[in-house]
C-alpha cells in the first residue's frame, strides 16, 4: 500500500500541494510514497515558524540538547532494519550498504551527544590588567538544509545532528525521490522529543525551494543554508546566499581520481576500483571517476578490473549484489545521456552498455579505456556505473591529471612507496585523500567536503562542522573601574635591544 506522507511544519502536517509519487526503482511501476509538494510560500512560512521555535531551543542547555541527540541515536539504532529496508525500497541501494548508511547516523549522534558537554569557548588573556576576554559559540539561528537522495538519511544527518545540537532550528528539504526515507528519519528525530518547530520537513521541487529560500533570506528568517547536490544547483544556491551576505555549506559533485602507481598491489587497487566505481551503481558523490594508471601496469590492471566487473552480481538490491538499480528515472535518463559521451577513440569494456532487460532501472557496468584529458567523460561527473581509464608516466603527470577536471572532493592513490603517497597528498586538490583505499567511505568524525567544483571549502562531520552551525562571539569584561583603551593603555616593558653577548 502506498504510504501517504506530508511536510511537517511546527509539528503539523501540511496536506496540500502538488501531488508527487516516489517510486521503487527496482520496480518503477510500484509507488513507495505519495507526497504533496509545497510551494515557495509554504517553505518561507516553515522558516518563520522555525525562527520562532529556535528562540526557546537555543536556551535549552547544550548538554540537554546533547541528550536529545543521544535519544535520536538510540531510536535510529533500534529502527535500523526498518529504515535500511525503506532506503533499499525507495532508492535501490543494496541492503548491506543501506545498513551502513543507517549506522553512520548512529555514529554521528554518538559523536555529537558528547559535544553537547563541550561546545567549548575560550578564556583569553587581555593586554590590560583587570580585564578578562572570552569567546562563546553562538547558534546561527535557522538552518535551511537541502539534500540529495543518494544518501537519503546519512548525509542529511550530517547537517541535522550538529545544527540541532548547537541550538539551531532546521527546515529540511529532502530530495523528492527519497521522500519516504526522509520522512521516516524525521519521525525518529521527532520521537526523541524535539519541540514542535525546531525541526521541520518540507517536501518541494527545486524551483519552489529556490523561490522559497529567496523569500526566507529576504525576510531574514534563515541564517545558514546547507546544500548537498549537483554543482550546477549548488552554484545558483551559492549566488543567492552571496546576495544575502551568507556563506552556505555547499557539498557538491565529484570527479574522483584513483592513481595506480607501478608498485601498487594490483589486486587491492582492483578491489577498490570495483567498490568505488560501481558500488551504489556509481551514484555516490565520492564514486570513482577516472582510474589514472601507470603505463607499465595498465594492461594488467584493466584485465583484472574487467574480470572483477564481469564477476560482480548486479540485481535485486535486497540480495547480495554489487549494485542495484539507478536511484530514480531522472538519474536513468541522465545516465543515458552520459553514455553518449563515449567517443570512437574509446575502448568500451566489458561490452554491453545501457539498460538491462526487464522492468527495473538496472544498467550495465561500463569501463571506458583510453579517455583523454579533453574528453567530456574525463572532465565531468558521470553519476552512474561508468568509470574511465587513462595512463601516466610520472607522478607529477598523475597529479596534474587528477586535478584537471577542477572538482576536488575525494581522491585515492595505490602505492607501496610512502614518497609517492605524500607527494600525491600534497599536490592533489581534493578535500579527502585515500592511500591504498578507494575514493569512497567516510568516517563520522573526520572532516568531509570538497574544493573547486565540489564545494566552497565548507566541511561536515567531526568538530569541524561546528563552525558551520555556530558563530564566534567575543566578549571582553573590564573590572578595573577605568576606561582602559586597547593598544593605548598597554604597559610597556623596555628591552635593551642593543644587547649582545
Ligand atoms: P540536485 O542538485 O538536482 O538536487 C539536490 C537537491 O536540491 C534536491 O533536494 C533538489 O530538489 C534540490 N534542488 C534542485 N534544484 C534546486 C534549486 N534550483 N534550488 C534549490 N534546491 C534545488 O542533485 P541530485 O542530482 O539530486 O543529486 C546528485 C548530486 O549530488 C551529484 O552531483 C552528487 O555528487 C551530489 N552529492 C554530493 C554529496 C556531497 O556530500 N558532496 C553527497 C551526495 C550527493
Amino acid at each position: 500500500m502506498t504510504r501517504q506522507i506530508a511536510s511537517v511544519i511546527g509539528g503539523k502536517n501540511e496536506p496540500t500541494g502538488s501531488p508527487y509519487t516516489s517510486t521503487n526503482p527496482a520496480r518503477p511501476s510500484e509507488a513507495v510514497a505519495a507526497v504533496p509538494l509545497a510551494d515557495a510560500a509554504t517553505f518561507a512560512r516553515a522558516c518563520r515558524d522555525a525562527a520562532e521555535a529556535q528562540k526557546e531551543w537555543s536556551r535549552v542547555p547544550a548538554p540537554v540538547r546533547g541528550r536529545v541527540i543521544a535519544s535520536v541515536g538510540r531510536l535510529v539504532e533500534a529502527n535500523t532494519e526498518a529504515l535500511a529496508r525503506l532506503v533499499t525500497e525507495e532508492i535501490g541501494k543494496p541492503y548491506a550498504e543501506a545498513l551502513g548508511e543507517v549506522r553512520e547516523i548512529v555514529d554521528t549522534c554518538d559523536f555529537f551527544l558528547g559535544e553537547g558537554r563541550r561546545l567549548y569557548g575560550q578564556t583569553v588573556p587581555s593586554e590590560m590588567p583587570d580585564k578578562n576576554l572570552f569567546t562563546f559559540r553562538v547558534p546561527v539561528g535557522v538552518a535551511a538544509v537541502i539534500t540529495a537522495g543518494n544518501f537519503p538519511v546519512a548525509v542529511p544527518s550530517w547537517y541535522l545532528v550538529p545544527a540541532l545540537l548547537c541550538g539551531n532550528a532546521v527546515v529540511w528539504k529532502p530530495a523528492e525521490y527519497a521522500a519516504a526515507s526522509a520522512h521516516a528519519l524525521y519521525r525518529l528525530f521527532a520521537a526523541a522529543g524535539l519541540p514542535d518547530g525546531v525541526l521541520n520537513i518540507v517536501f518541494a521541487d527545486g524551483a519552489a525551494t529556490y523561490e522559497g529560500l529567496e523569500l526566507a533570506l529576504s525576510e531574514g528568517t534563515v541564517q545558514k543554508v546547507g546544500f548537498t547536490g549537483s554543482t550546477a544547483v549548488g552554484r545558483s544556491v551559492g549566488e543567492l546566499c552571496g546576495r544575502h551576505l551568507q556563506s552556505p555549506c555547499l557539498e557538491l559533485g565529484g570527479k574522483n581520481p584513483m592513481v595506480v602507481m607501478p608498485d601498487a598491489e594490483l589486486d587491492l587497487a582492483v578491489e577498490g576500483a570495483l567498490f568505488s566505481g560501481f558500488g551504489t551503481a556509481g551514484q555516490r558523490c565520492t564514486s570513482l571517476g577516472t582510474v589514472i594508471v601507470h603505463r607499465d601496469v595498465h594492461d594488467a590492471f584493466v584485465r583484472a578490473y574487467v574480470q572483477a566487473v564481469q564477476a560482480a552480481k548486479i540485481g535485486d538490491p535486497n540480495g547480495d549484489v554489487l549494485y542495484g538499480p539507478l536511484l530514480d528515472r531522472k538519474f536513468a535518463e541522465r545516465y543515458e545521456e552520459y553514455l553518449t559521451w563515449i567517443e570512437p577513440h574509446h575502448t568500451v569494456l566489458p561490452g554491453p552498455t545501457g539498460r538491462m532487460e526487464g522492468e527495473g532501472l538496472y544498467y550495465h557496468p561500463v569501463i571506458v579505456d583510453g579517455v583523454r584529458p579533453d574528453d567530456r567523460l574525463f572532465l565531468e561527473e558521470t553519476f552512474g556505473p561508468i568509470v574511465g581509464v587513462t595512463t601516466f608516466d610520472t607522478i607529477d603527470e598523475a597529479i596534474a591529471l587528477a586535478n584537471r577536471p577542477g572538482y576536488g572532493l575525494s581522491s585515492s592513490i595505490y602505492t607501496t612507496d610512502p614518497k609517492a603517497a605524500f607527494r600525491f597528498r600534497e599536490g592533489v586538490s581534493a578535500g579527502m585523500v585515500s592511500v591504498n583505499n578507494s575514493t569512497s567511505g567516510a568516517e563520522a568524525h573526520l572532516p568531509f567536503g570538497g574544493n573547486g567544483k565540489s564545494g566552497n571549502g565548507s566541511r561536515q562531520s567531526g568538530v569541524w562542522v561546528l563552525d558551520q552551525f555556530t558563530r564566534w562571539q567575543a566578549m571582553n569584561w573590564d573590572y578595573s573601574g577605568r576606561l582602559q583603551k586597547a593598544q593605548m593603555d598597554v604597559a610597556d616593558i623596555t628591552p635593551d635591544l642593543a644587547f649582545r653577548l
